[in-house]
């Protein structure tokens, strides 16, 4: 049994499907304990996590900049954030951006 998400009860017990708690009176079900963090895949399909390192696999124009970024840069320490372009970054002579995962890969 899991202990208790209030209370860290040891003495939790599975009623009808969900898990109480005796000492506090919290119940909850099993299914409510699994986060559904963001997942971001890169070009591969292997998954990616903050932090991470990448590099760019073809050339990305960027609005405002004179030069693309050039397939194979290297970008560290990614953020994975929601949405169109999910991975925000730093990106050398660029300075802080957003780039979309299919366009990377993991290093
Ligand atoms: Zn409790």
């Amino acid at each position: 049994m899991p202990n208790c998400p209030m209370c860290q009860s040891e003495y939790t017990y599975e009623d009808r499907g969900l898990f109480v708690c005796p000492e506090c009176g919290h119940e909850w079900s099993e299914n409510e304990e699994i986060e559904e963090g963001l997942i971001v895949k890169d070009s591969n399909g292997n998954v990616l996590q903050d932090g991470d390192s990448v590099t760019v696999i073809k050339d990305l124009k960027v609005k405002g900049a004179s030069g693309a970024i050039k397939q194979g840069t290297k970008v560290k320490n990614i953020r994975l954030v929601e949405g169109d372009h999910n991975i925000d970054c730093k990106v050398d002579g660029f300075g802080p951006m957003k780039l979309k995962s299919e366009f990377v890969k993991k290093l």
